[in-house]
């Protein structure tokens, strides 16, 4: 048995767990008294498009068609609908046989870094980050790197250019961030891209950006910039769930920026990593429900709401946390040192939400507000109670 995957597989992440314990107390007490703050599961309906492309699709396809294999790059219309899409989008240089359909943002992380990595090199990931980076890294057989972001969470260029070597082969960036909700500004990314140049040169080979991009169209007013635009040597990594509300349908892409170096053999070590990890192919029907869809998003006035409510009311009870620029994440200051404490504590309100040590900080929880209203509502209470505890 191979112990380190087995110890993944037992242990679980901090957030499922939390997601089941919810479950289990939902059964116990009643849902309408658990107030569930831990997982992003996407809650915004999908756009009616993708109810009606299903359903158009199921009649008009022969099901030997519609539900077959297809390439294992993916169907080549749907590379050039998303390819099109990213071209007048954002003026992208990426064409359609640099495009990999994938089962999602996950499986687009596992595919690059399988890629690009041979062994024992460094990925550097922006503290606090997605957890499952660390697991996708060494699951790759790299070092994963951590590097602080500064006070406000935004990048740290000094810390960044002290931690990458020549044995850095990635950077993985998330914007907008879960869990912080920031959006990099484009003078960020600019420098970002500066850096990463002037790495690449000295250390004469490319130091790829990554750039995880789930949460792309998932913002309230800020602009969110396209790193591939800004630095040659980014592969993107991409997901539906979130923009289309089709988390468990499990479809995403990758694109090699044209711009890379020896883009056509990186796409081809990414094609090579896909098959050696066995995805086959992502999802045909979904695949198709992507050609019609994309460029649509969910109307996520929900979380715009649930954010203004949430952020507000907390404040105003005394927690700190910054104002997500994006994402439905909500990072707030812990009330005591130990935020597994606090978590603990708040679970005696009902309230779940994940301390933030698995997302490489400590002091903070992540509160996910993609939720219905009406639960931030009836939870407010015990939020209120939870801060007075420690006003005593
Ligand atoms: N990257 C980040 C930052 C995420 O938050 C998530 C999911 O929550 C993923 C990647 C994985 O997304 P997907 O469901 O598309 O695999």
């Amino acid at each position: 048995m191979n112990e380190r995957r087995r110890k993944l597989g037992e242990e679980r992440s901090a957030i499922r767990e939390l997601f089941e314990y919810g479950k289990q107390r939902a059964k116990e007490i009643g849902k309408e008294n658990v107030f569930d703050f831990s997982i992003g599961n996407p809650s915004a309906p999908a756009p009616d498009c993708v109810k009606e492309e299903i359903i158009r699709l199921l009649n008009e396809v022969p099901s030997a068609q519609l539900h077959g294999y297809t390439s294992a790059q993916g169907d080549p219309a749907v590379r050039e609908a998303v390819a099109e899409y990213l071209r007048k989008e954002f003026g992208a240089e990426i064409s359609a046989n640099h495009i990999y359909l994938s089962c999602g943002a996950a499986a687009s992380l596992t595919v690059v870094l399988n890629a690009i990595l041979s062994g024992g090199e460094e990925v550097v990931v922006l503290a606090p980050y997605f957890p499952e980076y660390r697991v996708f890294i060494e699951g790759a057989h790299g070092v994963c790197k951590e590097v602080m972001t500064d006070e406000n969470f935004r990048l740290d260029l000094t810390a960044l250019e002290k931690a990458i070597t020549k044995n850095t082969a990635a950077v993985i960036l998330n914007s907008p961030c879960n869990p912080t909700g920031v959006v990099y500004r484009e003078e960020e990314i600019k420098a970002l891209a500066s850096l990463l140049n002037k790495k690449s040169k000295e250390f004469k080979k490319p130091v790829y950006l990554i750039s995880d991009e789930p949460y792309r169209e998932l913002t309230y007013g800020a602009k969110v910039p396209f790193p591939a635009s800004y630095y040659d040597n980014t592969i993107v990594c991409y997901s539906f769930s979130k923009c289309l509300t089709l988390a468990g349908e499990r479809i995403g892409y990758l694109a090699v920026n044209d711009r890379a170096e020896d883009a056509d053999a990186l796409y081809a070590a990414c094609a090579g990593a896909g098959r050696d990890l066995g995805f086959v192919c992502a999802p045909a029907l979904f695949q198709q429900v992507i050609k019609k869809c994309i460029g649509m998003t969910s109307d996520i006035g929900v979380y715009e709401k649930n954010r203004a409510l949430l952020y507000g009311a907390l404040t105003d009870m005394g927690y700190t946390a910054i104002e997500p620029d994006g994402a439905f994440y909500l990072f707030v200051k812990s009330l005591e040192p130990d935020a597994n404490a606090f978590c603990e504590r708040a679970k005696k309100h009902e309230l779940l939400f994940v301390p933030s040590d698995s997302f490489g900080v400590k002091g903070y929880v992540r509160i996910s507000y993609c939720v219905p209203t009406e639960m931030i509502q009836r939870a407010l209470p015990a939020f209120e109670k939870l801060a007075k505890e420690y006003q005593k």
